[in-house]
């Protein structure tokens, strides 16, 4: 029964689920940091929304979920229902609730702002999570089948997405990955801390049971040709993520103890998760590294985002003394998520704003000391409205470190495999794709259509799971099938 009352949110704070305590953090525990909400807790949370009328949060939201309608049928226990609803927008809602930069979204849009925003992420956790514990799985017995087949390449979220609005559609989707399990960054990017791995082997049985066919392990360009996909299916949808590694060109770069960011988090989850910390290479970095043992080292990390952030709360967690983040701009600019930042100092690391690397030093023997900084200043806006960082003379200073992990930022790469049948790029290696007379996300080969980090450059989970779902979409207008209406 709904408790709800207009001013519930002057009675009840803005509350999160419970976080595992920081001691346990910080001696090595990977669990997922929020618990979860009971149903009272949900309810409650659930109620504090005003049902303003003009929903900001879903706006916000990219992919537009209808926030306020599914709070309300979390207050009257309708769990079910919450989560068919959640799925009409958003395939991975479960992910997305935990993952989501909800302070810059959703939340951060809320009416309620100064009374403290409605929890909408860790609300859509708890209603998808329930919802499959007790057995729910998307209806899919009014879909008839059409016949039609189509290729997805990567298991990224702009994949999985793509896929599950297909099966909806009545196209049998193929998933291809060249990782032998599905969820792209997902699983083999963002810790586990921040989303455990059961959460995506959940959302496979989800697929596998809609119909979704996945063939793991098969790198396309390698080990299947692009051409044998298009001969085979009715189109190819492009997944494939943003893999190229930002080179800051910093002299010392290549000493021993000196990492990227993501090679550096993905033989972690690797580790994490139970294997051996070696798997198919990343594409890039054909040479393994070696994980160094980063216990009572002192470690700095270069770069401010989201990765940056990973890594610094990696390092806590496999027992680093001390943990520095170097960031060339003012905290306000940090592009990383700001409740992020908040977790990572509750973690105990160290921030250093307005610090530009300069070089990466060693000593004589040639053995890492540290990274040479300098103090900058904020300075006029760049062409994306950035103001740059400006350096300032004389200030520079040795920050020390046993290990230096780099998280500069990832673009995306053409492959050949895709120029080689027309398929353009921009100079930035982003796939074009929509545009002049072409369906949103198709690219410049007609059965070719694209989405997620490889279009849009690296991004956010919840851009990419809007862009699969859309191009599927627009993949079912180029083969004549009526794709499923959304939520309005
Ligand atoms: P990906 O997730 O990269 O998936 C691409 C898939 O394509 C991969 O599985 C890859 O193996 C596969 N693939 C590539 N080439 C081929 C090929 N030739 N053949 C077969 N398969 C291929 N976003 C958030 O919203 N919140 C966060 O907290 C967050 N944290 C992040 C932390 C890190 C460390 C990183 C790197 C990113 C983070 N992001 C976060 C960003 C987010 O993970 C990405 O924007 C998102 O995963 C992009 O989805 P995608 O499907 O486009 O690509
Ligand atoms: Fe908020 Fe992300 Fe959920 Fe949208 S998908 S409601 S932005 S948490």
């Amino acid at each position: 029964m709904s408790r709800k009352h207009a001013f519930q949110f002057l009675e009840l704070p803005r509350q999160m689920p419970q976080r595992i305590p920081v001691e346990l953090r910080t001696s090595g525990d990977w669990g997922e940091l929020y618990g979860k909400f009971d149903k009272a807790d949900a309810q409650y949370q659930a109620g504090r929304c005003l049902d303003c009328g003009n929903p900001y949060c879903s706006w916000k939201c990219p992919v537009h979920n209808a926030i306020p309608q599914w709070l309300q049928l979390v207050q009257e226990n309708r769990i079910e229902e919450a989560a068919a609803l959640c799925h009409t927008t958003n395939p991975l809602p479960e992910v997305c609730g935990r993952v989501c930069p909800q302070d810059r979204l959703c939340e951060g849009s809320c009416t309620l702002e100064e009374f403290g925003a409605v929890t909408i992420g860790a609300v859509e956790k708890y209603i998808v999570d329930t919802a499959l514990a007790k057995g729910w799985r998307p209806d899919l017995s009014s879909v008839q089948p059409t016949g039609k087949r189509v290729a997805v390449i990567g298991a990224g979220p702009a994949g999985l997405s793509c896929a599950d609005v297909l099966a909806r559609s009545g196209i049998q989707a193929v998933v291809f990955d060249r990782y032998e399990q599905i969820g792209g960054l997902l699983q083999f990017g963002i810790p586990s801390f921040k989303l455990d791995k059961s959460v995506i082997a959940t959302r496979r049985q989800v697929l596998e049971g809609m119909g979704v066919e996945f063939r793991l392990g098969v790198e396309v360009g390698r080990d299947v040709t692009l051409q044998a996909l298009l001969e085979e299916f009715d189109a190819v949808f492009v997944g494939t993520g943003a893999y190229r590694y930002t080179d800051g060109g910093l002299p010392g770069q290549d000493l021993d103890n000196v990492l990227p960011a993501l090679p550096f988090l993905v033989q972690n989850a690797r580790i994490v998760t139970g294997g051996d910390g070696w798997g198919r290479p990343i594409a890039g970095w054909e040479d393994k590294i070696t994980l160094p043992d980063l216990g009572g080292k002192r470690v700095v990390v270069l770069g401010g985002g989201d990765t940056g952030m990973d890594c610094v709360r990696s390092a806590i967690r496999l027992g680093a003394a001390k943990v520095t983040c170097a960031y060339r701009r003012d905290e306000a600019n940090m592009p990383g998520s700001a409740r992020e930042v908040a977790n990572a100092r509750e973690e105990g690391v160290r921030f250093l704003f307005n610090r530009q690397p300069l070089s990466i030093e060693a000593d004589a023997e040639g053995k890492l000391v540290g990274v040479r900084v300098a103090e900058t200043r904020l300075g006029e806006p760049d062409a994306r409205g950035r103001r740059n960082a400006e350096i300032i003379q004389g200030s520079e200073s040795l920050l020390e470190a046993d290990v230096v992990i780099i998280a500069f930022g990832f673009s995306p790469t053409l492959p050949e495999w895709l120029s080689a049948v027309g398929v353009e790029g921009q100079s930035n290696g982003r796939i074009v794709a929509g545009g002049g007379d072409r369906l949103p996300y198709q690219t410049t080969h007609p059965k070719l259509f694209a989405g997620g980090d490889a279009v849009r450059g690296a991004d956010l989970v919840v851009t990419a799971v809007a862009e699969g779902r859309d191009a599927a979409a627009s993949i079912a207008e180029l083969l004549h099938v009526q794709a499923p209406a959304r939520a309005a």
